[in-house]
This record gives C-alpha cells, sequence and structure tokens, in this order.
C-alpha cells in the first residue's frame, strides 16, 4: 500500500479547466445544449455554482445567451456541441454581434489529430464564425484554456460589445494538469488580463461643451436613445438631462422604458414630428440604421445636426455625424448634463417645439385608444393588445419583461404596450431576427428572478422554438407566453386567386399553418397550463390566473386571419 506522501496529486482535466476559469472571470449562468464532447463541462460547471440552463436546441440557447448579455452586463454564455452545434449556435452568435450584446460561445470541436480526415462532426469553426464574431481563440492544450476563457469574456465586452468564441477539441478537454499546475496557469492568466480590453475611453471635456451649446442653441432639439444607452443603464443620466432641460425624447424600441412611455416629454406618439422636424438630435446609444431611417430624409430634415454619443468608434466615423463623442453614454450623459447645470437653460411647456409635440403626441393617442376601446371580436390586433397593456400596467414594479416578435403583433405591440422601467423589453432587433422569443424569455427569467416576464408573439414566432416550452416548465420560470395565433405568417393564405397556380397549387400557401393550432395544448405534454382565449373575458381571465400563478404558461389567442397587414409595417420590402 501506498503511504500518503506518495500519493498522486489531484488531478484537473480540461472540462474542469474551462469550468474552473468560467466561475473565475464572474460567469454565473450558461446555456447550451450538451452531448460529445461537452457534456462533462456543463457538469463541472454546475457543480461550480454555474447555472446551466438546459435547452432543446442550440439556436434557441444562443439566443437566450445574447439577451442574457444584454440584460446583465456580462457576457451570457453559449455551449453547444462540435459541428452541427457549431452551426446552430452561429444564430444566437450572430445575433448577439448585430445588437451589440456581449456573448461567448464555447464550442467543443473533433480531436486535433484527425483534423483534415472527416473526424466525427469535423468543421473548421474558427472559419465557421468568423464573420460572427469580434475575436475568438482555439484553446488547442489545455495550458492554453485560462487565457483563451479570459480573452473570450473580456473581448464580449470590450468596447462595442459583440459575440466573441472560444474553441475547445475534444482531445483537449481530455487533457490533465496537477491541481497546482492549473492553479498557477489561472493566476498567470488572470494577472496578463489585457486592461487595455476592458477599459472606457476617455471623454474630452470639449466635446462636452460643444454638445452642450448645440442643445442650447437648438430651437428644435431631440434627445434619442437605444438599447446602447439601455445597456450603459444610462437611464438616470437621461432622465436628469430630460427634465434639467426640457428636452423632448424619442427612444427606439428597446430604449422604451429608460424613461416611462407616459412621461409629458416623451415624443414616441409624435415620431415623424419629432424626427422630422428637429434640428438638433443628441443620438445615445443608438445606429442610424434602418431603424432610424438613416439619418436621412425624407424622415429627417436635410439640415439635422446630429451629436452622436456611442461607445464605438467606427460608429461615429461611418455616420459622420455634426459632432461625434466615443464615449460610454452614461458617463457621457452625465456629463453633458452637469455642464448644463452650471449654466442652466430650460424649454418650458409653453415652448413652441415642446407644445407642437405634445399636442400631436395627445392627438395621436387619442385616435390610438379610440380604436384599442372598442371590443373586436373574432379578435383584431388592438382588443386582446389592449387587455394585455392593461394587465402587465396592472403588475406594477417591478414592471414584468416584455418579449415580443411577429410582424403585427410587434408592431401594434411596440405602440400599444406601455414601457415604464429600463430593460423590459426585448424584441426582434436590429436584425429582425424571428424565432428568439423562447430564448429571451427563458434569459430574462434567469437574469432576473423577481420580475415576471411575458411573450406577445404571432404565432409564427413562437413555431421557431415552441419545443422550449418544455424547458419553461423544467425550471418553473415565471414566463407567460401569449401567442397571436392567425394561423401563418402574417395571417395565413393572402394570396391573389391569380397567384395560386402550377402543380402545387393545392398545398397550403407558403405563409399558412394548420388553422385553429391548439398551442395551449403543447404545455399538457409537460404537466403545464395552458388557456385558449377567443374572448376578452376569455383572455383576461386567462391572464389574471397566469399573472397569479407565474408558472410557465400558454395563452393561445385566436386573431382574425384577416386582421393586421402583410409584413407588418415593413410592406415596402416584400
Ligand atoms: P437601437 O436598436 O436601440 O437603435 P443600436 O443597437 O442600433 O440601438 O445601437 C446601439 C449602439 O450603442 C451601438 O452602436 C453600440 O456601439 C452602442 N453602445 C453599446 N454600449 C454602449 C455604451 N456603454 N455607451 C455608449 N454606446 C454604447
Ligand atoms: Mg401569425
Amino acid at each position: 500500500m501506498a503511504d500518503a506522501g506518495n500519493k498522486k496529486p489531484p488531478m484537473v482535466d480540461g472540462n474542469s479547466l474551462v469550468a474552473m476559469c468560467l466561475a473565475r472571470a464572474g460567469v454565473d449562468k450558461m446555456f447550451g445544449v450538451v452531448g460529445i464532447p461537452v457534456t462533462s463541462l456543463a457538469n463541472r460547471a454546475v457543480a461550480l455554482g454555474v447555472r446551466f440552463i438546459a435547452f432543446h436546441n442550440e439556436q434557441s440557447a444562443g439566443y437566450a445567451a445574447s439577451a442574457y448579455g444584454y440584460l446583465t452586463r456580462r457576457p451570457g454564455v453559449l455551449l453547444t456541441v462540435s459541428g452541427p452545434g457549431c452551426v446552430h449556435g452561429l444564430a444566437g452568435l450572430s445575433n448577439a454581434t448585430a445588437n451589440a450584446w456581449p456573448m461567448v460561445m464555447i464550442s467543443g470541436s473533433s480531436e486535433q489529430s484527425f483534423t483534415g480526415r472527416g473526424d466525427f462532426q469535423e468543421l473548421d469553426q474558427l472559419a465557421a464564425v468568423k464573420p460572427f464574431s469580434k475575436f475568438s481563440a482555439k484553446a488547442t492544450d489545455i495550458t492554453k484554456i485560462p487565457k483563451s476563457v479570459f480573452s473570450v469574456v473580456d473581448w464580449a465586452v470590450a468596447g462595442r460589445p459583440g459575440g466573441t468564441y472560444l474553441d475547445v477539441p475534444s482531445d483537449v478537454l481530455h487533457q490533465t494538469v496537477d491541481e497546482s499546475e492549473a492553479e498557477r496557469l489561472i493566476t498567470q492568466a488572470l494577472n496578463s488580463r489585457n486592461e487595455d480590453v476592458i477599459q472606457k475611453p476617455r471623454v474630452n471635456h470639449s466635446e462636452i461643451q460643444k454638445a452642450v451649446e448645440l442643445l442650447r442653441t437648438a430651437q428644435r432639439p431631440l434627445i434619442v436613445f437605444g438599447k446602447g444607452a439601455a445597456y450603459a443603464r444610462a437611464e438616470n443620466e437621461l432622465t436628469k438631462l430630460v427634465e434639467s432641460t426640457g428636452i423632448p425624447f424619442l427612444p427606439t424600441p428597446m430604449g422604451k422604458g429608460l424613461l416611462p412611455d407616459t412621461h409629458e416629454l416623451a415624443a414616441t406618439a409624435a415620431r415623424s414630428l419629432a424626427i422630422g422636424k428637429c434640428d438638433v438630435a443628441l443620438v445615445v446609444g443608438a445606429r442610424l440604421n434602418w431603424l432610424l431611417h438613416f439619418g436621412e430624409p425624407p424622415k429627417w430634415s436635410k439640415d439635422v445636426k446630429f451629436i452622436l454619443v456611442d461607445v464605438c468608434k467606427e460608429e461615429i466615423e461611418l455616420r459622420k455625424p455634426c459632432l461625434g463623442i466615443v464615449g460610454d453614454a452614461k458617463d457621457v450623459v452625465g456629463m453633458i448634463h452637469k455642464e448644463i447645470k452650471d449654466d442652466p437653460f430650460y424649454l418650458g411647456r409653453s415652448h413652441p417645439w415642446v407644445e407642437s409635440i405634445k399636442n400631436k403626441s395627445k392627438d395621436n393617442v387619442a385616435k390610438m385608444e379610440a380604436q384599442l376601446v372598442k371590443d373586436v371580436v373574432p379578435f383584431n390586433f388592438m382588443t386582446p393588445m389592449r387587455i394585455i397593456r392593461d394587465a402587465i400596467l396592472g403588475v406594477g414594479s417591478p414592471a414584468p419583461i416584455v418579449v415580443s416578435e411577429g410582424a403585427n403583433t410587434m408592431d401594434i405591440g411596440r405602440a400599444v404596450l406601455v414601457q415604464t422601467e429600463p430593460r423590459t423589453r426585448l424584441d426582434a432587433g436590429t436584425w429582425g431576427t424571428m424565432g428568439v422569443g423562447l430564448g429571451y424569455c427563458i434569459a430574462a427569467a434567469v437574469a432576473s428572478p423577481d420580475r415576471l416576464v411575458v411573450a406577445v408573439e404571432g404565432d409564427s414566432g413562437f413555431g421557431f422554438s415552441a419545443m422550449e416550452v418544455e424547458t419553461l416548465i423544467r425550471y418553473q420560470l415565471p414566463v407567460v407566453v401569449i401567442v397571436f395565433n392567425n394561423g401563418g405568417v402574417y395571417g395565413g393564405d393572402r394570396r391573389n386567386p391569380e397567384e395560386i397556380t402550377g402543380p402545387y397549387k393545392d398545398d397550403p400557401a407558403p405563409t399558412s399553418f394548420v388553422p385553429g393550432a391548439a398551442y395551449h395544448l403543447l404545455l399538457e405534454a409537460f404537466g403545464g397550463k395552458g388557456y385558449l382565449a377567443e374572448t376578452p373575458d376569455e383572455l383576461k381571465s386567462a391572464l389574471a390566473q397566469a399573472f397569479t400563478a407565474r408558472k410557465p404558461t400558454v395563452i393561445n389567442v385566436t386573431i382574425d386571419p384577416y386582421a393586421g397587414a402583410e409584413s407588418g409595417r415593413l410592406q415596402h420590402k416584400n
């Protein structure tokens, strides 16, 4: 028998070392699908206190990781198997990068010694992720794991947040080092963590002064903010700036809630007027892309002066604003507010610009309310949306996180649903990504356990990842999924008779699903409860029960397939 002195030191394998490094890097949640070669990695991470949310499909898990990064400001981590798992995960990785959200995708990969010979699930994964990640690393042996893990985590949040990728070959996951060597490697990697990567840009005071001068001398100033400002947690600074100057504000869809939609200076309901007539626009953490009509006529005035605040220098170089400030939204807005405080100005309620926005808003809100108050059955989009709006508002604070996708469902939901708190809206985003709903719901529930999560989505959006309702039930997440069921994309078959021709003319239309699909029954397969709602009373009762129970629920809302428009509000693009 060997005596204690000859005992071999405990060994750490690649799986454990990745898990240890993730935990050291502050990762507390992981989303993914396990299988060869990453199952042990997930188990080791759980043993070290990382919550692993196991999905059915890497696409949904990836969407969850992307939204988790946005909501928590720490990278959401997606774990996938090699080859096809990695390819499925690209949906989430690309979505994170498109939305400027921090996310790390970690994939196992095939054995290095077989490269190029057709190994199990072999793929050049570094090449596959290249267009979708701002940084990637491959741990080609176990000693490279710590530095690789810390680098992908740091790069995901550095500068403009985005997706990063870590590749760990299966042979590396099975290599071992002894425990003290593992600790040494971790310490060494922690010490060489690149501080430059994590540091925020320094803002020049003269730029702040210029911004203040532009705002001060504007006739019709506007403050626009987007999900970059939400990510930066700039809500307090923006509120102070808006309220101390009286400048109207316009949030982008996911900027909604940084200041409440009900704020008297909200220009949301007067959007066309606000962007069409403003002469100086301070745009904070929002790109002048398609969502903001590229900042160009005819939607914007040709003379508008943009002050762009963005953490990304390239973004400012691309848009060529009148004034660009590279910096963190919270910092820059705080500095602008402070600079104004020394020599304040305030537009006041009777300022013609403020008044015109307020009047226009009032008119538009009244017009919409006139539509909303009607109880239309079979349901159009407005009636159930009003009932849902009122139920969500009834929850109070902390406000539910609303997840929204679909064509008409998302467009109408954006106008009707009221956001009162920051980062409480997740939607199809910069890419118009459909199929994000269930993944976003799961991320939101896990990131904010004190909040109810309410998804309002089309039947088409729901269908992308409907099997993840099992994930909701397995983890007992407080998520209420409301499916606007109009029998397909845009509401089923909308073709003109002359378009229905050819040998397959009797097939269902490309936009059609089975009419009257009983989506609420899906949950029963897993022991959950669903509701069918075809009338206002049925919907109100289902919402009341689901919001009280805070259990995974699907409410299947029957919508008239002829309500709504093809392509929602983007008809010109289809
Ligand atoms: P939206 O869809 O709401 O219009 P975008 O995703 O188009 O928003 O724009 C968000 C912008 O915010 C991106 O250009 C990104 O670089 C920027 N951004 C991200 N984080 C910060 C931050 N901390 N401070 C300032 N800007 C940021
Ligand atoms: Mg539909």
